[in-house]
């Protein structure tokens, strides 16, 4: 199930060619006129067809970069005790997903909320995910919660023990805008990405964040702008989409209709490339392996957007905005491919017809690092087309 630690790409010259369609995950060019793509040793080396140590055959299928789930709750291994529930990753990859980033380790039973305990569990996610990926699968966790009782200090610690962002301001006893921007000028200043819960609390326990505390703290990411899962009002999603300077992310858990409404905000701010895509899973709706196909589709099919470009919401845009190599298929980019195609019985001759009527994908393979780690995907429905090695 699991890969070991010694996780390396593959070696050697990769040809992957007849692809039907080339989506980059890159807003600024989304589909490329290609149907080759070279790796070397792992890593993207070009769209040209070579000589190869091994080719695979797209069979016409759609090669896309794998997604990125910018919001996610893992804990330890691919297991998590909010459900109770094994394997909840290697399910993920089948619907596509290659990359995961922790929003906070929130799940585990017993969290410590000392300024110790916190600090050490985030070393310990982040360490624990760095040597263990299931079927490739690469989990960016070690993402601490802010308390009210730590300052300055505590954060220069973590930057100090290699932690790059912190989990969601609003999970902990921080939640209020004054106390929420001190945090986020700290991180600021610290080079730590911060992001921030918004809406009513996510269960007992935790906190109602309103859009005037998103506002005025001003995180790196505006947390499931569309709830997660209850919404703060459209009107206050729109004011959103106009000052909050961070990333506007909507998430599976959340409220659709709040996703279209931030959506249509985002776009009429000319903010697209700020627009991200998570799932905020495993939460109390539990795991929806296909959640990410689900959002771009949903972006896609009730939210106008073409579909190539929601497929950037949940690649490249979150990349872009969270400094990850990964989820933009261009030359010296680590080779996270997804083959996809419309599944079988929906109209139209492409996946991208088939998000636009509101059919997600179906994945017919997935690589990570070069490597092939799933064939046809046990989660989506059968993709029309299968890649041939
Ligand atoms: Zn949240």
């Amino acid at each position: 199930m699991a890969d070991s630690p010694k996780d390396i790409p593959e070696a050697g010259r990769t040809l992957i060619k007849n692809i039907g369609l080339l989506l980059t995950g890159d807003l600024d060019q989304p589909i490329l006129d290609s149907d080759s793509l070279t790796i070397e040793d792992g890593v993207i080396s070009g769209f040209e067809s070579k000589n190869a140590d091994r080719v695979i055959d797209a069979a016409g299928c759609a090669v896309a970069p794998g997604l990125i789930d910018g919001h996610c709750h893992p804990v330890f291994g691919d297991w998590t005790p909010r459900q109770n529930q094994i394997g909840w990753i290697e399910m993920n990859v089948n619907g596509g997903v290659t990359s995961f980033l922790s929003a906070g380790e929130v799940h585990l039973p017993g969290r410590p909320k000392d300024a110790e305990g916190v600090k050490a569990l985030a070393m310990v996610a982040q360490r624990c995910f760095a040597n263990f990926r299931a079927v490739g699968a690469k989990v960016i966790a070690g993402a601490p919660v802010p308390e009210l009782d730590f300052d300055y200090t505590f954060y220069a610690g973590l930057k100090e023990a290699g932690i790059r962002h912190i989990g969601e301001i609003g999970l902990g006893t921080v939640a209020k805008g004054p106390d929420a921007a001190r945090v986020t000028s700290w991180c600021r200043e610290l080079g730590i990405e911060t992001i921030m819960h918004t809406g009513g609390p996510s269960i007992a326990g935790s906190h109602l964040v309103t859009s005037s505390d998103v506002l005025e703290a001003q995180p790196d990411v505006v947390s499931h702008i569309n709830g997660g899962p209850t919404s703060i009002p459209h009107n206050a999603i729109r004011e959103l989409c106009r000052y909050a300077k961070g990333g506007l992310e909507a998430v599976h858990n959340g409220n659709e209709k709040s996703t279209l409404v931030a959506l249509e905000g985002a776009l009429e701010e000319d903010r697209l490339s700020d627009f991200l895509i998570g799932t905020d899973a495993p939460a109390g709706s539990g795991v929806q392996p296909n959640g990410m196909l689900r959002m771009a589709t949903l972006l896609s099919c009730l939210g106008g957007l073409p579909a190539e470009q929601a497929w950037c919401c949940g690649t490249g845009n979150v990349a872009k905005r969270r400094g990850l190599q990964q989820g933009i298929l261009q030359k010296d980019r680590p080779a996270d491919i997804v083959f996809m195609d419309r599944p079988v019985g929906s109209q139209g001759t492409s996946v991208l017809d088939a998000m636009v009527m509101g059919n997600i994908p179906g994945i017919a393979a997935v690589m990570i690092d070069g490597k092939l780690r799933i064939g046809r995907s046990r989660s989506t429905p059968p993709a029309a087309r299968l890649p041939l090695n």
